[in-house]
């Protein structure tokens, strides 16, 4: 079945806004925010007070570094202390209209109408007509209603799935004819081998033409297997449940995710709270500014990832954030930028010769230096050409050169030490 064109479709003309309108509509947001927020939520009052800063001097986003950054086990420990929801509410506890439940528990609440969200389902093609399966859980956590509502918003009919029992929901699938799933890459994958399993030939017997993903990376060999062997169109977004949902989304060129304009995004060095250059590593830090009933400010999400500036040939005009490539406790920092454990693994293990590795951070005359050894599976291979593959994949990869790589016996490197060791001392 030919896939509909979504290309030129926006939902909102937030999307299109040229970036000087940009700039100053999320600075005009973000003071009315935090100027309201310190009236109405105790918990940033304390925040912006003990920082020694006054609402009024937090009138960019630039400005939003003098704050410090609240991370899930901050929030944790405010809501412990000061039951129900750590003087983050901003609303009179009898307007809340709704609580959502995260791991911890963390209390969350959240007002019943937030149109944004659909801009994600929106870019990704979901329209009246389809049939959506939203496999999201209802249970406590916020995705299955938030996601729920934002297909709704975008005309589609939606079919209340929910977690688990695949053969049920292949069965649904099947006499519902579903044209759209929204779930994890994984939990799709499952389904589709399943289907098979139970004698089904997806392309012929089911209707499903494109799939929305949160919640887990989609490695690029999966969207392919989606793409070409399935002939279903993919599209995925970053969601962080605490600071309200989806915060950013792809378009059709599926290269990076856009901004949404309700949100203040960051990224930032963990360590400093310090913003970073587009391109460089950092954490992704968000402060809602749509939402006036929920205080958080620079919410640090401990997800690392960097943004582009580059415009994008969809006409969305919003930076874009380029994956999250790993969690802030397994990054380094070297010569002032983050490498992540994951990252530098899946470039040096992409060469096949390589059986184990370990990469060596030291210092020598006030500079880092990164020297990679590796144990190689056959040693006669070619290790000039290895030393060049890998100097320039690790180079691509973690933005960062390597000083040295040492072919090492086998055996001296002991599995438990494969990754990367930070031998550095600062006395
Ligand atoms: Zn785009």
């Amino acid at each position: 079945m030919a896939v509909k064109s979504r290309k030129d479709e926006f939902f909102d003309e937030l999307e299109i806004m040229p970036p000087v309108v940009r700039e100053e509509y999320l600075n005009k947001k973000l003071t009315e925010t935090v100027k309201h927020l310190y009236r109405h939520s105790p918990a940033v009052k304390m925040i912006l007070d003990t920082a020694g800063i006054s609402p009024g001097q937090v009138q960019t986003v630039k400005d939003l570094e003098k704050l410090p950054v609240t991370r899930k086990t901050d929030l944790l420990e405010m809501q412990k202390e000061n039951l129900p929801y750590g003087g983050v509410a901003a609303i009179p506890l009898k307007d809340i209209e709704r609580v959502f439940i995260s791991p911890g528990p963390i209390y969350e609440i959240q007002p019943s109408s937030i149109k944004w969200f659909a801009k994600s389902f929106w870019a990704a093609g979901f329209r009246k007509g389809d049939v959506v399966i939203n496999t999201f859980t209802y249970h406590m956590s916020p995705a299955g209603i938030l996601f729920h509502e934002a297909i709704r918003d975008c005309g589609a009919t939606v079919v209340v799935a929910g977690t688990g029992n695949t053969d049920l929901q292949i069965q649904i699938m099947k006499d519902l004819q579903v044209t759209g799933f929204v779930g994890t890459p994984s939990f799709l994958m499952t389904v589709i081998k399943r289907a098979e399993e139970m004698g089904f030939n997806l392309e012929r017997d089911f209707s499903l033409q494109r799939a929305w993903f949160t919640g887990e990376m989609l490695p690029p060999s999966l969207r392919v297997t989606f793409e070409n062997d399935y002939n279903i169109d993919t599209s995925q977004a970053y969601a962080v449940t605490e600071p309200g949902g989806a915060i950013a989304y792809e378009c059709y060129k599926k290269s990076g995710m856009h901004i949404m304009d309700e949100y203040v995004v960051e990224i930032a060095d963990p360590e400093t709270g310090k913003q970073l250059k587009p391109g460089e590593i950092g954490e992704i830090v968000v402060t809602p500014i749509h939402n006036k009933s929920w205080g958080l400010i620079r919410f640090g999400t401990g997800d690392l990832s960097s943004y582009i500036t580059e415009p994008c040939p969809c006409g969305r005009t919003a930076n874009r954030i380029t994956g999250i490539v790993g969690r802030a406790g397994d990054a380094v920092k070297v010569r002032g930028m983050f490498v992540v454990a994951k990252q530098a693994e899946q470039a040096i293990m992409s060469f096949n010769e390589v059986s184990r590795y370990q990469l060596n951070v030291g210092r020598r005359q006030h500079r880092d230096e990164m020297t990679l050894k590796i144990e190689l599976k056959d040693k006669d291979a070619d290790k000039a050409k290895l030393t060049e593959g890998i100097n320039k994949k690790f180079q691509d990869t973690c933005r960062i050169k390597l000083d040295k790589i040492e072919f090492v016996e086998a055996g001296i490197i002991s599995e438990d030490k494969q990754g990367i060791v930070d031998e550095r001392k600062w006395e």
